[in-house]
């Protein structure tokens, strides 16, 4: 072959593979100035369910990074796959599916933090035969996958309930939670016309609700008892939260919000169910109250009060308000800084330590920009005493202030659920990176 006949075809084929290189290095320094960031901010532990990849196996084709519904995730270093932003995966599995090569493995947990796995049966069922599990307290994350496994132990917990005798004043079934496990339960108990009730320490729609505004859920198609089939794949968390009241509110369920659960005992052949509103005899109950605990209260008077919260949503709502936020972890600084953001606001940070050495250095520079621009009054050993209709009481050293108050933002962390459910009987295995 001629010498021009094979350039005509090696220079545009060394122009093709020089461009794919210089984007291949690209997109390596973007994943790595991730992972550094990641590293750097100690957020490299994943919350649950995530990815380990073999990189002897891993061909270094892409296909999980494309995959991740989430976005970069995981990236490409070396031409391997890697997890960069691991505290960021939500356990969506996308990964493991595609991948050519079956160089995925989904765990639980990982070497140095362990992850609470609850004993549960194929039917839903824990070790106390009566109470069942569904959700992603069980282990399996993601909206679809509560919506089914809460309609499925609806089948397991009727098997049990129909084996047993009825008595007057007997529930079927408590519900406990109230996210998409817990709903889809409630409806699939309505539509086999069971006795039950559904209690919900906060509202209808569980953790879907503490999402920042506008996110974008992504999902599969889902079913829902009574209410049929939806072929969702993306949707605003608003639209979802929407979609699940308007369902409850066409089909006539009851849900008691604002209704916490605190005990459950055995009683003869039954379970008393203890809330703070009264006690229910039931023959099972299921637990649908997610993995991410009950946020830890103020403990102070004036608590019960409605402008009390104990999760930021939405900054905006507080536009032109004295706010309080108390406490000293990320979660606080962060919803001090959004709503300092806001105009004509006036926020304090009540911290009872001298530093704030738990919160990322991020969100501690973050409050330093704010402090010092004059956005955020940082009260450093104060504890809140006392939170009344305009104004709440903070100690600071030996004094008390008295700072006029219309919102106070609760961050003081969360009791998780292993100790409820071992309470409770419920064997508890912690998993370190189990698949
Ligand atoms: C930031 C973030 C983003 C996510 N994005 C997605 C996504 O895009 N797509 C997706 O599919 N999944 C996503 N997930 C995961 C998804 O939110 C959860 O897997 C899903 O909400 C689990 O549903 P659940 O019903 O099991 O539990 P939850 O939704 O956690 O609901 C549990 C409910 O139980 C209540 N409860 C707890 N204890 C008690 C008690 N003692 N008494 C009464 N009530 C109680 C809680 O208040 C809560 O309402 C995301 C999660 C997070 C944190």
């Amino acid at each position: 072959m001629a010498l021009d006949t094979i350039l005509v075809y090696a220079v545009p084929m060394v122009g093709v593979w020089a461009a794919y290189l210089a984007t291949r290095r690209k997109r390596e320094a973007h994943s790595l100035a991730k992972l550094s960031a990641a590293k750097e901010a100690g957020m490299m532990e994943p919350a649950s369910l995530h990815p380990v990849i073999d990189p002897s196996k891993c061909i270094g084709c892409g296909s999980c990074v494309r995959a991740c519904p989430e976005g970069d995730i995981l990236g490409l270093i070396g031409g391997k796959a890697e997890l960069v932003e691991p505290s960021h995966c939500i356990g969506h599995g996308a990964c493991k599916a595609a991948c050519p090569a079956n160089a995925i493995t989904l765990v639980f947990g990982t070497a140095t933090r362990g992850i609470d796995i609850p004993n549960v049966d194929e039917n839903f069922q824990t070790n106390v035969p009566g109470i069942f599990i569904a959700g992603e307290l069980g282990g399996m994350g993601l909206v679809r996958n509560a919506i089914e496994q809460g309609r499925q132990a609806i089948d397991s917990v009727r098997k049990l309930v129909a084996a047993s005798t009825s008595e007057p004043g007997l529930l079927d079934l408590v519900i406990v939670g109230c996210g998409p496990a817990g709903f889809s339960a409630s409806l699939a108990a309505m539509q086999h016309k069971m006795r039950f009730v559904t209690l919900e320490q906060d509202t209808l729609g569980g953790t879907i609700t503490h999402f920042p505004r506008g996110k974008l859920v992504m999902t599969a198609p889902f079913t829902l008892s009574l209410a049929g089939k939806f072929n969702f794949t993306e949707l605003s968390k608003e639209e979802l939260v929407g979609l699940f009241e308007k369902i409850a509110a066409e089909i006539g369920l009851k849900v008691n919000e604002g209704e916490r659960v605190e005990t459950i005992a055995a009683a003869g052949n039954c379970f008393e169910v203890k809330s703070a509103r009264g006690v229910y005899k039931t023959r099972a109950v299921l637990l649908t109250i997610g993995r991410r605990g009950t946020p830890r209260m103020l403990d102070v008077p004036g608590e019960d009060q409605s402008k009390v919260v104990y999760r930021l949503i939405d900054p905006e709502q507080y536009r032109g308000q004295r706010v309080l936020v108390v406490g000293g972890g990320d979660a606080a600084l962060e919803a001090a800084c959004a709503v300092a953001d806001q105009p004509d606001t006036v926020v304090t940070l009540s911290h009872r330590s001298g530093s704030f050495n738990r919160a990322k250095l991020k969100n501690r520079d973050r409050v330093a920009d704010a402090q010092e621009s004059g956005r955020l009054n940082v009260m450093l050993n104060s504890s809140i005493q006392r939170i009344g209709l305009d104004d709440v009481d903070v100690k600071l050293g030996e004094e008390t202030c008295t700072l006029e108050n219309d919102a106070v933002i609760g961050c003081v962390g969360g009791i998780l659920p292993t100790p409820f459910l071992e309470s409770i009987g419920i064997k508890v295995e912690t998993k370190y990176g189990t698949a």
